[in-house]
C-alpha cells in the first residue's frame, strides 16, 4: 500500500480509501462490518461512508466495525458527511454530528464533509453566519470532528474558488481517468493550496467495469482498463486518496493490487488518453441516484440516463438506439418503469439535483422520439 500526506494535516493515509457506499444490502450488517476488518489488515486505513448509504445501513456497518476495531482505532481514520440543505443551522448541524458519532461508535470523526455542494448557493448556505459550518467549528472545537472538509460536484473553476476560501482541510470530488481533463483545475488548485484531495467515483460509477472491451484503450501493458482506471487515479501525485466502493473481498484485493504496483501515468499515456477521451466522456450519467426521488411522475431517470450512455460512448444511430430501446423496456432497466421518458413535464428538478450537471429533460425529450418510433412500430409500452 502507498501512503500520502493528507494536505497540512499530518496524517498519513493510504492512497486507497474504503468507500461505504456499495455494500451488499442483501447480507447482514455483521457481515459486511467483516469488510472493513478485510480492508483495515489490508493496510487501508481512510474509511468513509455517509448517512443515506445503502438503504440508510452504512454508518451502523462502520458502527459494529469500529466497536469491534476498538483497540487499533488509532490505525485508521473515520470520514462521514452532512448536506446543508438539510443541516441548514449550526443546531441541526451538531445535532447530525452527535447522531453519527452514535451511528459509528466512536468519540471523534477524523474527516466530517460538508457534503455534496453542487451548486454555489449550497457554499453560501452552508458557510452563513449561525448555518452549518459554524456548528461544525463548534463540534471541532469540542474534539468531536478532527478536520472539516468538502465534498463537491462543481465544476474545476468553481472548484478552485470553493478551496481558495481556506474554510476546509480537504476535498472530495468525482475525478477518474474518463472527465480527467475537466475536473484537473479543481484537483491541482487544491493540491497547490494544501489541501488533501479525495476522488471518488475512480470506476465512473461502474462505467468502466462495464464497457472494457469499448474502453480498451485505457489499459497499458497487462492490465485491464478498470485496473487502469484505479491505477490513474491511486497514482497520480496530486489525488491523496482514491475512495473505491467495495463490496466484496476481491474488490478490496484488486484495489490493494493496483496499490502495490501503481506505476504515474507518464506524460504519453495522458497523451494517449487525451485523444481517445471525447467531450461525451464528461457528460455521462455515473449512475449515483441524487437524482430519483423528486420526480413528480415517477420517471426512472438514472435508469434512462445510464441507456443514454450509450448513445454518448458508442455513438449509436437513432435506429441502433430505438431497437436497444425496444430490448430494455421488456427485459432492462427500465422494465418495470412507472413512466415513460415522453412522460416527463419539464419540471426541472432532477436537474437541479443531478450531480453531473445532466441535460436530462433534453436527454428524455430525445428518449421519448424512440419511444414514439417504437409505439409507431407497434411495439407496447406501458
Ligand atoms: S424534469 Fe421531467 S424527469 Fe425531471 S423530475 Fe421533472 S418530470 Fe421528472
Ligand atoms: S442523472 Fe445525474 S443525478 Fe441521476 S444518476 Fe445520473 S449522474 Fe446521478
Amino acid at each position: 500500500m502507498i501512503y500520502k500526506s493528507y494536505g497540512k494535516t499530518g496524517l498519513n493515509v493510504s492512497a486507497v480509501g474504503f468507500g461505504g457506499m456499495r455494500f451488499d444490502t442483501k447480507q447482514s450488517n455483521e457481515e459486511n462490518a467483516k469488510l472493513l476488518h478485510y480492508a483495515v489488515d489490508h493496510g487501508i486505513n481512510y474509511l468513509d461512508t455517509a448517512p443515506g448509504y445503502c438503504d440508510d445501513k452504512s454508518e451502523d456497518i462502520f458502527g459494529i466495525a469500529i466497536k469491534q476495531m476498538a483497540d487499533k482505532r488509532d490505525r485508521f481514520y473515520v470520514s462521514t458527511k452532512g448536506m446543508p440543505e438539510k443541516f441548514d443551522t449550526a443546531e441541526k448541524a451538531q445535532e447530525a454530528v452527535e447522531t453519527s458519532l452514535k451511528r459509528l461508535n466512536t468519540d471523534t470523526i477524523d474527516f466530517y464533509h460538508v457534503w455534496c455542494i453542487r451548486r454555489w448557493s449550497e457554499y453560501e448556505l452552508a458557510t452563513k453566519p449561525g448555518g452549518q459550518y459554524e456548528g461544525l467549528l463548534k463540534c471541532k472545537e469540542q474534539g468531536k470532528i478532527k478536520h472539516i472538509v468538502v465534498s463537491t460536484h462543481l465544476r474545476g473553476p468553481e472548484v478552485e474558488n470553493l478551496v481558495s476560501k481556506n474554510e476546509f482541510e480537504g476535498v472530495l470530488l468525482g475525478v477518474n481517468i474518463l472527465n480527467f481533463l475537466y475536473r484537473w483545475d479543481g484537483v491541482q488548485a487544491a493540491h497547490k493550496l494544501g489541501l488533501g484531495v479525495v476522488a471518488m467515483n475512480p470506476l465512473a460509477g461502474g462505467i468502466i467495469p462495464q464497457n472494457e472491451d469499448f474502453l480498451s484503450f485505457l489499459a497499458g501493458e497487462n492490465e485491464t482498463p478498470t485496473e487502469a482506471a484505479l491505477r490513474f487515479c491511486i497514482s497520480c501525485p496530486q489525488i491523496t486518496v482514491t475512495l473505491n466502493g467495495f463490496t466484496t473481498k476481491d474488490h478490496i484485493e484488486t484495489a490493494c493490487k493496483v496499490a502495490d504496483n501503481a506505476k504515474p501515468f507518464t506524460e504519453e499515456d495522458i497523451e494517449r488518453l487525451r485523444s481517445h477521451v471525447t467531450n461525451n466522456m464528461d457528460k455521462l450519467c455515473t449512475g449515483c441516484g441524487y437524482c430519483m426521488g423528486h420526480c413528480p411522475v415517477d420517471i426512472p431517470i438514472a435508469s434512462f440516463m445510464q441507456f443514454y450512455n450509450n448513445q454518448l460512448m458508442l455513438n449509436k444511430t437513432d435506429t441502433e438506439m430505438t431497437k436497444d430501446l425496444a430490448v430494455e423496456w421488456e427485459w432492462g432497466v427500465i422494465a418495470d418503469r412507472h413512466a415513460n421518458a415522453a412522460d416527463c413535464v419539464q419540471c426541472g428538478r432532477c436537474e437541479t439535483a443531478c450531480t453531473q450537471h445532466l441535460d436530462i429533460i433534453n436527454r428524455l425529450g430525445h428518449i421519448g422520439e424512440w419511444e414514439a418510433s417504437l409505439k409507431k412500430n407497434g411495439e407496447q409500452s406501458s
